[in-house]
């Protein structure tokens, strides 16, 4: 790997993001071997599920990185989601590169660390579109698209090696709600002077077509808002400013106040005004407006699309909430779509809101109250013919959205495409497209205040014990191995009874009680072969009441 009589390369290592939507961190690096100069292209999360109990937020394993943190160039952010931003501040520190992004996401980025106190942790560099950024060899720039947050950049480097994109997420909107416009001209510029590689977003490259225009939305929300007859309530991702903005102006001409429920919203409302994306006249009233307001005279925008149940809507719709009610008549818009896994809570919050009589849309093709921020087919193919890559590489994807976009390039004739995997170099240019390396890759868990291994860590345990419950022993011996007092046992989340009657505790006990015995005097001096009887007795005696093993701790004491 690190022969010197070899040339340098520029290539990308993902750590996150290749193979999962979430959590997405891509470095880049121009040199040789694994000790090359790098940069890494965003540093997201991913949110926990029932499958990862206790976890919000999971993060790329930056291991590999964090042991060659010297040849860290910079952190560059091409947007503000969370699966692009969220780790920033917990892994910012510990790699000491600065951040550098444009005004929105840098914003963003400093309330999550002040919120931790490592605001004089992390340097941030804001960057300016259309400027290039020189680190040694290689330059970067960012180039405005389309998404569905204010601010969305792709990001070209210029190596020795030519020009490679990353195009961040991106659709191509014509008419959005918000600037930037999509950088038609830069990307054919760049395509025209030759482009080595396209990293390219996968995310819709299943779906054939174009994704509709937020001004398609903006215009079937204005439709609903100002025919409806009593409360109007919209949530949508709380980043979403274009819509926010969009409800916004539906709510002036429908001659409504807008109420803005749910803290995240409200912090990247303000942070809009800052980048002069939202302007004096766009009034955003505290909850506790709500009530002093008609019922036809107010628009509530709440956080909560996703059923979380900590969030305005679900409390609306458990009729929970401190300032704010829905009654019969009234409407909720859902502007945004389920990410799938929180069907079942978007669901809940639906049906609720059902039993008070409120009027509930969703997005469907004759109400298009939601359009994606990612690029379908044809959007992907009009990127392609501006670009012209030598070979194209899908990104931001599960496999099947990734290999969805390598069947669209190869379809259209892009030469040469590879896949990628987290925790594999693969080299971009010169070409060939080739797998170089593997590296250690893998998740961390953010747990309480603490970083954990993902998958040998503690919520591997709790996974086990949700199933199974847990039982703790003690027993009291002497030295010479005699028995000094009864077994002492606890169990949690086992069956309180057996079938015929008995308390499992009991069973369990004299389980231990008769192999302690059973011993004998002189084994019962040796600590590990106690704590193994306990342990083996016990989880037989429940699987003979039970049916199952829990898992069992011993304790031994010598008095
Ligand atoms: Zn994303
Ligand atoms: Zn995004």
């Amino acid at each position: 790997m690190t022969n010197r009589g070899e040339a340098a390369d520029f290539a990308v290592l993902p750590l996150g993001g290749a193979g999962e939507i979430g959590m997405n961190m891509y470095l880049y690096g121009w040199g040789r071997g694994l000790d090359r100069q790098w940069f890494m292209v965003d540093c997201g999360v991913m949110f926990g599920d029932a499958t990862t109990p206790g976890i919000d937020i999971i993060l790329p394993d930056i291991e590999f990185i964090e042991d060659r943190r010297d040849h860290l160039a910079a952190i560059l952010i091409t947007h503000a989601h969370e699966d692009h931003i969220g780790a920033v501040a917990h892994l910012a520190h510990r790699l000491g590169a600065p951040v550098h992004g444009t005004k929105f996401a840098l914003l963003l980025i400093r309330n999550k660390l002040e919120e931790l106190g490592l605001e004089d942790a992390v340097e941030l560099k804001e960057a300016k579109p259309g400027k290039r950024y020189r680190f040694g060899e290689v330059a970067v720039e960012w180039i405005p698209v389309t998404h569905s947050l204010p601010e969305p950049n792709a990001l070209a480097f210029f190596t020795p090696a030519g020009t490679v994109v990353h195009t961040g997420d991106f659709k191509i909107d014509r008419t959005p709600t918000i600037p930037p416009r999509f950088s038609f001209d830069r990307f054919r510029q760049l395509g025209d002077a030759g482009v080595e590689a396209l990293v390219c977003d996968s995310t819709n490259a299943p779906k054939p077509g174009r994704s509709p225009s937020e001004k398609e939305v903006a215009e079937e929300l204005r439709r609903i808002i100002t025919r409806a007859p009593h409360r109007v309530a919209v949530t949508t991702f709380s980043s979403h400013v274009g819509r926010i903005r969009a409800v916004a102006e539906a709510a002036e001409e429908a001659g409504r106040e807008v109420v803005v429920a749910g803290f995240a919203m409200r912090r990247v409302i303000e942070a809009a005004r800052e980048v002069g994306l939202l302007e004096p006249r766009h009034r955003f009233l505290d909850e506790d407006a709500y009530g002093y307001l008609e019922r036809d005279r107010v628009l509530l925008l709440c956080s909560g699309s996703q059923g979380e149940p900590n969030a305005a809507l679900s409390r609306i719709a458990s009729d929970s909430h401190r300032n704010i009610a829905l009654e019969e008549g009234d409407c909720v818009i859902f502007s945004s779509f389920t990410i799938p896994g929180n069907e079942k809570a978007v669901f809940s919050v639906v049906n609720r809101l059902a039993m008070l009589g409120v009027e509930v849309i969703m997005n469907t093709p004759e109400r298009l109250v939601h359009t994606s921020g990612h690029p379908r087919q044809d959007e992907l193919k009009e990127l392609y013919d501006l670009v012209r890559p030598r070979r194209l590489v899908p990104m931001h994807g599960e496999f099947l959205h990734m290999r969805a976009q390598q069947k669209l390039a190869q379809a259209h004739g892009i030469g040469e495409t590879a896949l990628m995997a987290d925790g594999e170099l693969l080299r971009l240019a010169p070409g060939p497209a080739e797998v170089l390396a593997q590296v250690e890759s893998g998740q961390w868990h953010l747990d309480g205040r603490l970083l954990t291994p993902g998958e040998n860590g503690p919520t591997r345990q709790r996974r086990k014990l949700a199933y199974v419950g847990v039982v703790a022993l003690s027993v009291a011996l002497n030295h010479k191995g005699d028995i000094r007092g009864a077994v002492q046992l606890i169990t949690e989340g086992l069956p309180e009874m057996t079938e015929h009657g008995e308390l499992m505790e009991d069973v369990l006990i004299d389980a231990a009680d008769a192999a302690l015995e059973g011993m004998g005097r002189a084994r019962r001096r040796n600590d590990e072969a106690v704590i193994d009887t306990l342990r083996l007795a016990v989880r037989r005696a429940a699987r003979a009441e039970w049916g199952k093993k829990p898992v069992v701790h011993v304790l031994v004491q010598r008095v």
